[in-house]
């Protein structure tokens, strides 16, 4: 079945994506460097979550099943915040775009026949309350386990340049941005 990409962006604006664009993986820009802020540990998850460094595995391979694809859905969500202090309107942020992020998710799934599938979210996979790898165990649920944009060392700010999607949305706000990579069956 042939998939017409603009239904996807309309679905995902649907299911509360502020914007969403389909981006071509030739334009992504892999760079070392986001790698390098995940082991500073920035954001807390460094070695905490399958789906983080250093159980993830190197960006060579990340980079090389990125390169599988030729496509994606690229989307953002912005959320307002009370100032740019408020650490806790962050934190309830995140938590909204991964909701957001796994209902477009789901809808993809569902909805159409993709040849693959590979999504990336923003920071660590929080698909259960704690992740397994604390506890020393393989991932309970390995069709669920979504990584990062980070994770796989793109540069998220060039690839939203590329698709037209604004980087900043205005004084108080947040935006965080997901990847559906996805190949249509030819
Ligand atoms: S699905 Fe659960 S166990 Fe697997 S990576 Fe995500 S949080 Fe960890």
């Amino acid at each position: 079945m042939e998939i017409d990409f603009n239904d996807l962006i309309r679905d995902a604006k649907t299911l509360n994506a502020t914007h969403a664009a389909i981006a071509k993986v030739k334009n992504i820009l892999f760079n070392e460097d986001f790698r390098k802020q995940c082991e500073q540990n920035i954001c807390g998850s460094y070695n905490k979550n399958w789906m983080c460094p250093p159980a993830f595995g190197p960006i060579r391979d990340a980079k090389e099943r990125a390169l599988r694809f030729q496509q994606g859905l690229l989307i953002q969500s912005v959320h307002e915040l009370k100032s740019s202090f408020d650490w806790k309107g962050m934190m309830a942020a995140a938590l909204d775009h991964t909701e957001i992020f796994r209902n477009i998710l789901d809808s993809m799934k569902k909805n159409y026949s993709f040849e693959e599938i590979l999504p990336l979210n923003a920071g660590p996979c929080t698909y259960c309350e704690k992740c397994a790898f604390l506890d020393g165990e393989i991932c309970r649920f390995p069709d669920k386990a979504v990584s990062s944009v980070e994770a796989n060392g793109i540069d998220v700010m060039a690839l939203e340049k590329a698709c037209g999607i604004p980087y900043y949305n205005g004084k108080n706000t947040v935006s965080y941005v997901g990847l559906i990579l996805f190949n249509v069956a030819s």
